[in-house]
């Protein structure tokens, strides 16, 4: 029943105006539901004071509105970053990363329940793909955790669960709401995309020519290696997802971010620092570096600090700009889900 209902945070504000307007309302009433949804992060009709009791009736008939509920908060001891876990309207759980920096708040959302790309070292792919977010559900882990947290979200990295590749239609459109001016008008150089590599989608987004950070997951240097931690390796090679990040670069004139998590005695040896540098040197990129949080299900354990730093310095000396991620949320189950794991599976 409830999803006969139209999606209304899904909707761009040109699509409410239309919708309104077909049901004999004038257009300005969208803009202020809209401002509601988008600016003061309404949870309900009711919240609405300048509609009026009728429309807010109607609305209620026509339209669902997403309102995650937050299940559980862990905050981190260390350094104040909080893990949220989230109810979705049919039971299905997701996680978001709340983290203070000094250039403003970030906000780490989910874009699918679950996934299925498989990366060997990752928890959000345990348990495969229930399905994808919807634009609402995605926009909602930003609101209800500003909601919360009662602080202004500056900066945005799709880098939680899933595959937002994998999800591209309702990525785009959630992109396109969370930076759209009459909304919470999030500035697109500071919004992050990470893929594990899906050449024809990356693609398409270089063509949307947008300006915000696509991140790649490469995590290994050679196919035969990268075959080995990502399934994705086996569908697109080294060489065409290189190609892709330069054609994002072309198009956008975006800086490529490589994301490459050092698996201990597996990526982190010094050859493998010689063979990145020779990857990505033609490329204007960033590489971060990520000592692998270590899951239960999996042996593999983080590089040591000393190695770390040895890569870095490696890759320095190719002239590559590098930096070793700062690990936040440690002591709060910090992989990508696996709080949820936790409460699903206990
Ligand atoms: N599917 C997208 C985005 C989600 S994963 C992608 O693959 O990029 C976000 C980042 O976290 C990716 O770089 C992923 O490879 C990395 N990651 C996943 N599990 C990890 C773990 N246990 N330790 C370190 N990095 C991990």
């Amino acid at each position: 029943m409830q999803r006969l209902k139209k999606d209304i945070k899904s909707m761009t504000l040109a699509q409410l105006k239309e919708d309104m307007e077909g049901i004999g309302e004038k257009s300005f009433r969208a803009s202020q539901i809209y401002e509601w949804l988008h600016v003061k992060l309404a949870r309900s009709f009711d919240e609405m004071t300048n509609i009026s009791g009728d429309l807010k009736e109607r609305c209620k008939e026509r339209y669902f509105l997403t309102a995650l509920q937050a299940i559980e908060v862990q905050e981190s001891a260390i350094d104040g970053t909080k893990k949220f876990l989230f109810a979705l309207e049919d039971g299905n759980m997701v996680e978001s990363v709340w983290m203070k920096y000094k250039h403003g708040n970030s906000v780490c959302i989910s874009s699918q329940v679950g996934c299925r790309m498989g990366c060997l070292f990752c928890a959000s792919t345990l348990d495969g793909l229930e399905r994808s977010l919807l634009p609402s559900e995605m926009l909602d882990q930003i609101y209800a955790i500003t909601r919360l947290t009662g602080e202004k979200v500056s900066n945005v990295v799709v880098m939680g669960t899933g595959e937002p590749m994998d999800n591209y239609d309702n990525v785009l459109r959630f992109l396109h709401l969370l930076t759209n001016e009459n909304g919470l008008h999030i500035s697109q150089r500071n919004i992050t995309v990470s893929t594990c590599g899906i050449v024809p989608k990356m693609r398409q987004l270089a063509q949307e020519k947008l300006q915000i950070t696509l991140a790649l997951s490469l995590h290994a240097t050679t196919d035969e290696k990268r075959r080995k931690l990502m399934p994705i390796a086996n569908r697109y090679g080294l060489d065409e997802l290189i190609e892709a990040c330069a054609y994002y670069f072309k198009e956008t004139g975006r800086r490529i971010t490589f994301e490459y998590s050092l698996v201990g005695g597996v990526n982190d040896t010094p050859e493998d620092a010689a063979e990145l540098s020779k990857l990505v040197k033609s490329l204007n990129c960033h590489v971060n570096l990520i000592p692998v949080n270590p899951i239960k299900e999996r042996d593999f354990v983080a590089s040591t600090h000393e190695k770390a730093l040895a890569f870095k310095n490696k890759l320095e000396k190719s002239g590559i700009n590098v930096t070793i991620r700062r690990e936040m949320g440690r002591d709060i189950d910090g992989a990508c889900g696996q709080l949820r794991r936790k409460v699903i599976h206990q």
